[in-house]
């Protein structure tokens, strides 16, 4: 299994907190997505931004819900416990490309369609 990068992790919880911030009101989205830019760390402060995901990610995709606040929470628990990133349905990592549009995924594509569908 391919694990994440602490780099990684360490954006992904950065990720995180900023859309648990928007999700209880603490911040509105302009400052969150500012916060977001301005946040990353290691990253040279050219303007613009090199971070390769603060354009694909979108707050705009954030339902503002208990239960996706939850599961943010619930990211950054399997941030401290080291086992953020893997499916909880399969075990296996779930694809970079989801985590960077949806951090607070549980389960990797295939097995989310299965939960939809009924069948796990
Ligand atoms: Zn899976």
């Amino acid at each position: 299994m391919k694990r994440l990068t602490p780099k990684e992790l360490e954006d992904y919880e950065q990720r995180l907190r900023t859309m648990l911030a928007v999700l209880t009101g603490d911040i509105d989205r302009l400052e969150a997505e500012a916060l977001g830019d301005r946040g990353v760390p290691h990253e040279v402060s050219a303007e613009g931004g090199t971070d390769s995901y603060s354009q694909e990610f979108s707050l705009e995709l954030l339902e503002r819900d208990e239960s996706t606040v939850r599961e943010v929470l619930q990211a950054l628990d399997r941030i401290k416990g080291g086992s953020f990133g893997a499916c909880e349905g399969c075990g296996s990592m779930i694809l970079k490309e989801r985590l960077k549009l949806v951090p607070h995924a549980r389960n990797c594509i295939e097995c989310q369609r299965k939960e939809e569908q009924g069948l796990l």
